[in-house]
């Protein structure tokens, strides 16, 4: 996933003299409460038995955090008994229903025996509401007891079925809450076309259990195949075999045939027409955004063909592209075979397109080798990571390449800044947290980084084939740490046992911070900006005169928050006059520009900073410029924009910024 919670180009900072403080500070601060899980819960949570009574097992309490350190390869984010049963293959059948902001329907679970004895089957869930559960084998399923347990703040509700000796089925039926933590309702005033309403769903990291009850551990790999029934107008689409072709009668069909994790189930609905910009890659977008969007990400099929020959085949058919309305909090989601997109990257110039890398790159370390629990999401971030920055190498060039792993590293060091030492090491404990609370800088940037020091050692040519193998060797598994580690151990170490050393490796998986003498990427392209920015500052030269052609949105980003903490109204008017930075079309550009504008006055921008706000639903863009207000005095001005514009945010962002705001 790109979260984009907690990146921010504001963090990439490098000239210390220009450094402006509370730029840091707001750039990786608030992690936690940022990516806490949206909980806004509009029905009581269910806690209803089942109608035939109460089963009689024992309980099995949540997974909490106790003394020792963590055991490797426990999901303490699952209440599900694994070690009984594991479910193989999921059939959904869901409505949507729009008006009432709830999917309904029958999730039936295909599960594996793993036990002799007859235990119940434990599912995780998150306010839903089960109405009937069905067990027993093939089509003969009879009506069985089930309950629901005790809720956990960050787990849910564990479902508890008895089932029958010997089944090997269990069907239930179940509708989701209006605020169905995984789930976002879109009114049509919320999409780019403002005529229909749009759903779409984020599982990753235990949100899948607030719309299919199931076993929500990355653990666990299941195929599914679905029917989701829409409004007639409307065209669903999930992490599936889609079909562009499929009529809009309101039923659509599904199947994915490659085992997955719950966290990669994906479902959306909306006014959706499809492009196609290859031969396995096209988009999904409304299509108000649908030409923009396929001539943005028209490398796509590129960047597939590259990724392929390099570090192994694309095992999941098509890659297609979906672009979500500008209210969706995140930058992407790797969801297979279909990346759910911010519509914010389409920058009109391609330069914001290493997210599309990022989520194809997934489809190698992440979907394919896949973490066994969300303290090894490492694994899948740290890898993709690397993969993004050597995808926009092959398709862009060395420059690109050195600028993105520039910014990424200085992101990393403003991270490490602001974070306590136990959430600098990459393999987090997390236990009795919110498993959301993993995704900082640390899992993407210190995971790459190891990586490209891993490669550095070693020389290019014989990491690839190391990377190439390592896909293959733990294709459609979830893994531990400690089995990368092994891995590494009999193959790399075993190798170039003068070049490398499993000191060196624990030193980066398990201690905080970054070792001693690790790579530290830079850009001649930034660093060439250093003294020009001083120069404008000391007057002794016009930004007029600064020759900016060829700039590229990474430069001007590094340029603009390179700045100091204060400047002139003088200056302030003479950058935006030689620029256009108030006016500019790329969001990230304006991003950086507003963040300037707004710690300093600037009120020729205030209209443009109303419209950014109210527009844009991403909360890489939104919490920095909220928290920016509140510390500048501004938090009237924050209350009533963010009033006027939240109806239109995922309940996650108002969440995050209502908390900025008002301070609860
Ligand atoms: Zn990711």
């Amino acid at each position: 996933m790109q979260p984009q919670l907690f990146t921010s180009s504001l963090g990439r900072l490098i000239g210390a003299s220009l450094l402006a403080c509370s730029l840091v500070t707001l750039s990786a601060c608030s992690k936690n409460e940022d990516t806490a899980r949206q909980k806004q819960i509009e029905e009581p949570p269910t806690s209803t038995e089942g109608a035939a009574g109460t089963a009689d097992q024992p309980e099995k309490s949540a997974p909490m955090a106790d003394k020792g350190a963590p055991e490797s390869g426990v999901d303490y984010h699952s209440f599900a008994n694994t070690s009984d049963y594991v479910v193989k293959h999921l059939d959904l059948d869901l409505t949507a229903d729009f008006d009432n902001k709830v999917l309904k329907g029958e999730a039936i679970l295909d599960i594996k025996r793993l036990t002799q004895k007859n235990p119940e089957l434990i599912l995780d869930t998150r306010d839903i509401n089960v109405t009937a559960v069905r067990a027993g084998m093939g089509d003969n399923l009879q009506p069985v007891k089930f309950t629901m347990g005790e809720t956990d703040p960050h787990l849910g509700t564990p479902l508890k079925i008895k089932l029958p000796k010997g089944a090997n089925r269990v069907a239930i039926q179940y509708q989701t809450s209006p605020g169905a933590s995984g789930v976002q309702w879109l009114e049509p005033q919320q999409t780019a076309g403002k005529k229909h309403p749009f759903l779409f769903t984020q599982a990753q990291a235990i949100h899948a259990r607030s719309f299919i009850p199931l076993q929500d551990t990355p653990q666990v790999r299941m195929t599914y195949k679905a029917t989701i029934r829409t409004p007639e107008e409307l065209r669903a689409v999930m992490s599936a075999n889609n079909d562009p072709e499929a009529e809009l009668d309101g039923v659509f069909e599904f199947e994915m045939p490659q085992a997955i994790p719950s966290y990669l189930i994906a479902i959306g609905i909306g006014n959706l027409d499809f492009k196609a910009m290859g031969e396995r890659t096209g988009v999904y977008a409304e299509p108000e955004l649908l030409e923009a969007a396929a001539k943005e990400f028209e490398d796509t099929e590129d960047m597939l063909e590259v990724t392929e020959e390099n570090f192994g085949p694309y095992r999941w058919d098509r890659y297609d592209l979906l672009i979500l309305p500008p209210s969706f909090p995140f930058g992407g989601m790797e969801n297979p075979r279909l990346s759910f997109i911010t519509p914010t990257v389409i920058a009109g110039d391609k330069s914001l397109v290493a997210l599309i890398a990022h989520e194809l790159a997934h489809s190698w370390s992440g979907n394919l080798i896949t973490n066994a629990s969300w303290r090894d999401l490492w694994l899948n971030e740290g890898f993709t990571t690397y993969l993004t920055n050597r995808i926009m190498q092959f398709v862009y060039g060395d420059e690109r390449y050195q600028m993105e792993m520039a910014l990424g590293y200085d992101d990393l060091k403003a991270d490490l800044d602001d974070r306590d030492d136990k959430d600098e090491i990459m393999a987090i404990d997390l236990r009795g947290r919110d498993p959301d609370e993993v995704f900082s800088n640390i899992p993407y940037e210190k995971g790459s980084l190891f990586l490209y020091e891993l490669e550095q050692k070693v020389g290019r040519e014989n990491f690839d084939k190391f990377l190439m193998e390592y896909f293959n060797h733990f294709a459609f598994q979830s893994i531990t740490t400690e089995d990368f580690v092994k891995y590494l151990d009999q193959t790399l170490l075993k190798q170039y046992p003068d070049k490398l050393d499993r000191e060196r490796i624990q030193e980066w998986i398990f201690n905080p911070g970054i070792p001693e003498g690790a790579p530290q990427p830079t850009s001649d392209a930034f660093t060439k900006l250093d003294p020009i920015r001083e120069q404008w500052l000391n007057g002794e030269i016009k930004a007029s005169d600064i020759d900016t052609k060829g700039w590229t949105f990474h430069q001007w980003k590094y340029f603009l928050d390179g700045m100091p903490e204060k400047l002139s109204e003088d200056q302030l008017k003479e950058l935006d006059s030689a620029f256009d930075l108030t006016q500019s079309k790329n969001n990230e550009i304006a991003f950086s520009w507003l963040m300037i504008a707004v710690r300093n006055d600037y009120e020729p921008a205030n209209a443009r900073l109303e419209d950014f706000l109210v527009s844009i639903g991403r909360n890489k863009f939104l919490r920095p410029l909220y928290r920016n207000m509140v510390e500048n005095g501004k938090t009237d001005e924050a209350k009533r924009i963010f009033e006027k514009a939240k109806s239109g945010y995922h309940p996650l962002t108002v969440k995050v910024n209502s908390k900025i705001i008002y301070g609860d």
